[in-house]
């Protein structure tokens, strides 16, 4: 047997579009000088980083608290206190029936999702079924496409495009075929990247699908309610429904760093989340249940949420719809997904004469890091030319900046309109 490598590892190991983002998003970071409009980082909000900064001082004066954060494995399913706090939290808040046993804490949400998808689909029955993961409505998380242990994981259902006032778009649902082998229906809400927020009756009408054909549905909630709460649109949070499975994350509010995610769902997918996390990281993080517990108890993070978290993204999401505007002014060429909540705009450029990984690259050689659109579609079949015509870009920097990347993206798309005599 010659050196290699086992097809798990090849898989895990190799290409993707979220390593591409998060190497990009880090090595720019430490390097300084980029104009960073790629990763989902968080903004740094002085008022939320106060009560980071407080939570941490609390800890420290805590006879034992900080000995027992770094010090002290947790189970594999997180902290008991944290488990029964936030049980007690989703009670209140969401008037879900949950206890301790309905949570699992996860490296971060994109662990969660990883083994979501694994144990829920692949090749199954001693290889007489093969199990898929289905993404009802693409574009969606890049982090998702590539997590499938197996080969063929994944399906996708084609939007349909909606275009609205001016300069703006919405993508559709449109309900495809639920063959037999989807063992799971996966949506972001609001998604990365588009921003769409899929709405009560869509959501309701997904988890009944869902339910009737003996599948479940994953609901993640990165950027959703209850916290962070980055949502611009009128929807509610779902009721609880046993099929129905909840991921969360602390990421984005501020704590990306904490690696803390959180899974809420019936008792059995827990157990066997808990069984999975010992087996990949023996033990999960305390930093980020320790920060928050405390803040979830008091109802202090939920009021944080809803004037501090909300708001700031709000307003540097129409800061960055006015800087494109004001960039593309006269230029057509371009239109924007109706931004309804998380950290992005995802802009279409219709008569683009390069891919969307070419202008990627233009761009960041002028120092502005966007992420290419075409990496946001897993598990659609169908080629779809509106896939490589897209970008995502982040809102969450300071405006100065977000102002100059856009005048540096309307200025690449005239040039290369102009050069390919497209001016329109
Ligand atoms: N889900 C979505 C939709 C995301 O955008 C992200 C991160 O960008 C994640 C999950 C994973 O985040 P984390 O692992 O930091 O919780």
């Amino acid at each position: 047997m010659k050196h290699g490598y086992s097809d798990f590892g090849e898989k895990l190991s190799g290409h993707s579009g979220i390593y591409e983002v998060m190497e990009d998003t880090g090595q720019a970071l430490s390097a300084g000088g980029m104009i960073m409009m790629g990763g989902g980082n968080p903004a740094h909000i002085p008022a939320v980083e106060q009560v980071w900064r407080r939570r941490l001082e609390e800890i420290l004066a805590e006879p034992g608290a900080m000995e027992s954060m770094l010090g002290d494995y947790d189970t594999p399913r997180g902290r008991p206190g944290f488990l029964e706090t936030l049980a007690a939290f989703l009670h209140e808040r969401l008037g879900w029936p949950v206890g301790p046993e309905n949570i699992a804490v996860t490296t971060g949400s994109q662990t969660a999702n990883f083994l979501l998808f694994n144990l829920l689909a692949g090749p199954a029955g001693g290889g007489a079924e093969h199990r898929r993961i289905l993404f009802p409505l693409v574009p969606e998380y890049i982090g998702y496409a590539d997590q499938g242990v197996a080969p063929d994981m994944f399906r996708a259902w084609r939007p349909e495009i909606e275009l609205r006032g001016g300069d703006t778009f919405k993508y559709r649902l449109v309900f495809g075929e639920m063959t037999p082998d989807i063992a799971a229906i996966c949506v972001s809400r609001p998604t990365n990247p588009s921003s769409n927020v899929i709405t009560d009756a869509e959501l309701t009408a997904l988890s009944r699908l869902a339910g009737e054909s003996g599948a479940r549905l994953i609901i993640d909630h990165a950027y959703g309610q209850p916290f962070p709460g980055v949502i611009f649109t009128d929807v509610r949070p779902p009721p609880w429904e046993d099929h129905v499975i909840h991921t969360f994350s602390l990421s984005k509010l501020g704590l990306p760093t904490t690696r803390t995610g959180i899974v809420v769902a019936e008792a059995g997918i827990i157990d066997r989340i808990g069984r999975m996390n010992a087996q990949v990281v023996l033990a999960t993080s305390t930093i980020g249940q320790t920060i928050t517990g405390p803040l979830f108890a008091s109802g202090e993070l939920s009021r944080m949420c809803a004037e501090a978290v909300r708001p700031f993204y709000r307003q540097r999401s129409e800061a960055a719809l006015e800087a494109l505007r004001e960039s593309f002014a006269g230029q057509g060429q371009y239109r924007v997904h109706e931004c309804e909540g998380a950290f992005f705009l995802w802009i279409w450029l219709p008569g683009l004469p390069v891919t969307d990984r070419e202008l990627y690259a233009r761009l960041k050689r002028r120092g502005l890091l966007v992420v290419p659109g075409s990496y946001f579609f897993p598990g659609l079949q169908e080629p779809w030319e509106h896939a490589s015509q897209c970008i995502r870009v982040t809102y969450s920097a300071e405006p100065e900046a977000v102002r100059r990347g856009m005048r540096i993206l309307a200025e690449e798309v005239r040039e290369l309109g102009k050069s390919e005599g497209t001016t329109d």
